[in-house]
């Protein structure tokens, strides 16, 4: 669907922030859980340029500008245990800033490993979503590490957590599993705030 992507930006303080009236789509989920993997895969590109957010780096948003109509926003992926103290301040800090923030949010994408159940943080952002009064959706990443038996019971276990009104499905970057459901997600997000 995107026919151009490119890295904008990586916000370290709300002020950086990237306001112009294109629509968010954000991207929320623990570190590693294959967030940047996930906007590669739908985005169609190998890598994608970026300040790094590996542990000991600074903690930030990043924005890509898709289509030159609207922004992918990656959040920092929270849940990392080696952390310092510091940084996981920093960290809720900005994710709160940017989730609170009067950014024209479309749809945020909540990735969860479809291998193991939802962790507390998983949870308590859950919790936050569902009270937000926002589009959300969840991506099952990693669906092409379990054999599809599995991969279905742990879709449907994970259905039952969440509730019949959430849209869940099943994805994998490595295999593109999810990636056209994902893409008309996007896409009618996009529509409904223009
Ligand atoms: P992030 O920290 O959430 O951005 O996670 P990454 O996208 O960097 O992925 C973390 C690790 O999981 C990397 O080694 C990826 O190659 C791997 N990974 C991510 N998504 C998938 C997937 O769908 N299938 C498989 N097999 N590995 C994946």
């Amino acid at each position: 669907m995107f026919k151009k992507i490119d890295f904008v930006r990586s916000a370290g303080a709300p002020n950086q922030f990237l306001r112009d009236g294109r629509p968010h789509v954000v991207f929320s989920g623990k570190s590693n859980v294959g967030k940047s993997s996930a906007i590669c895969k739908l985005a169609n590109r190998k890598n994608l340029a970026r300040v790094s957010a590996q542990p000991g780096k600074t903690v930030t948003v990043n924005f890509f500008l898709a289509d030159d109509s609207f922004y992918l926003v990656d959040l920092p992926g929270y849940g990392y245990a080696k952390r310092p103290r510091s940084q996981i301040e920093a960290l809720a800090k900005i994710t709160e800033g940017y989730l609170f923030s009067d950014c024209p949010i479309c749809l945020i994408l909540q990735l969860l490993d479809l291998r193991h159940p939802p962790t507390a943080d998983d949870l308590l952002m859950i919790d936050w979503l569902r009270q937000s009064g926002r589009a959300w959706a969840v991506l099952a990443t990693k669906a092409d590490k379990l054999s599809p038996t599995a991969a279905s019971k742990a879709l449907e276990a994970l259905r039952q957590q969440l509730g019949e009104d959430v849209p869940v499905i099943a994805f994998s970057a490595q295999s593109g599993q999810g990636k056209e459901q994902a893409l008309a997600w996007i896409s009618s997000a996009i529509m409904a705030k223009g």
